[in-house]
């Protein structure tokens, strides 16, 4: 079960929250607001199963009978309002927030709505809400979870505590990439770029068959070359030359492939290797390369990451590189 703690990023928002239940001063309205993925949804979670909690602390106790329901998505006094449409109607607001929260809650202290893609709603939609939202009853608590809030209405906004839910810095999010996914750092770094500080978007990217393709191919390539024939090399050379969008981080990952290679001789723990499933291949390589060979390997594939950066066709420089590998790693 997610709490509190263990959402990284948005400390505030946190604190925010969890200080509103320990005073009891809940708002019956909240606006989250933040990308796609950035954690409003676990955020909504951790609160709203705090709040009915049966132990009444600030996180959820993940033990009783309202925890055990959050977390099977069976809690009946928290409601996710979800919906297919492009647009959600004054109908379906109606449906599923206005009658509904004038029933009281069945168990709990708190009745909760909880609205994913809140901005869907039509400029209709959100007056049905507004009238709801300026009498709420006592145990009401409507949460609008949205990527933008210049969609609300002026007098929606007014009612609501909004909270806006900034990138998470890469400080946390690498770590939390490293762990949750089970990935190296580079990798954690390069998903924590691409998604903009989102952890949503950066766990999504990190587990891409994409990235999970190159690393296979990378495993496989630095495996098989000492046994490749010449004319198998060139036509390696070829196809890595040929891939122009993602060669850069096959290069980082033949880079990590000579960092393991340096480990697995200077020590020999199997869990510090990024490449683990590889360990036999990795050993007999490590056994037969030097240190020299590694550092010389090493420059010249930062010189190859250079030249590609400068748009240089390295397709010749990618078959040397093959062939000077080969070498070091048979001898
Ligand atoms: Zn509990």
């Amino acid at each position: 079960m997610k709490l509190f703690r263990d959402i990284i990023g948005h400390k505030t928002i946190k604190e925010h929250l969890q200080q509103g239940i320990r005073n009891h001063q809940v708002s019956h309205a909240y606006i989250f607001e933040g990308d796609d993925g950035i954690g409003k949804r676990t955020m909504a979670f951790a609160f709203a199963a705090a709040l009915q909690c049966k132990e009444g602390g600030t996180e959820p106790c993940g033990r009783c009978l309202s925890c055990l329901q959050m977390e099977s998505g069976n809690q009946p006094d928290v409601v996710w309002v979800t919906h297919e449409k492009s647009i959600i109607s004054v109908g379906d607001v109606r449906e599923s927030i206005c009658a509904p929260i004038a029933i009281k809650p069945y168990a709990g202290p708190y009745k909760i709505f909880l609205v994913n893609e809140a901005e869907k709603m039509n400029e209709q939609a959100q007056n049905a809400l507004l009238k709801t939202l300026e009498e709420p009853p006592e145990y009401g608590v409507i949460i609008l979870l949205t990527n933008n809030r210049e969609a609300f209405l002026p007098t929606i906004l007014s009612r609501a505590v909004v909270l806006n839910f900034l990138p998470v810095p890469d400080s946390e999010l690498v770590p939390f990439l490293m762990k949750e996914a089970g990935i190296p750092d580079y990798r954690a770094r390069l998903a924590a770029a691409y998604a903009g500080g989102s952890p949503g978007k950066a766990l999504a990217c990190a587990a891409s068959e994409e990235f999970q393709e190159r690393k296979d191919l990378v495993a496989g390539l630095m495996q098989n070359l000492p046994d490749m024939d010449e004319e198998r090399m060139a036509s390696m050379a070829k196809s890595l030359a040929a891939r122009k969008d993602d060669l850069g981080d096959i290069l980082e990952l033949m880079q990590v492939w000579l960092r393991d290679l340096l480990y697995r001789k200077a020590s020999g723990k199997k869990a510090e290797l990024m490449f683990s499933q590889e360990e036999s291949a990795l050993s007999s390589q490590a056994e037969r390369i030097t240190y020299e060979g590694i550092r010389k390997l090493q420059e010249e594939l930062e010189e190859l990451i250079a030249k590609r950066k400068a748009n240089v066709t390295p397709e010749p420089a990618v078959w040397l590189m093959l062939v000077h590998m080969k070498e070091s790693f048979r001898s």
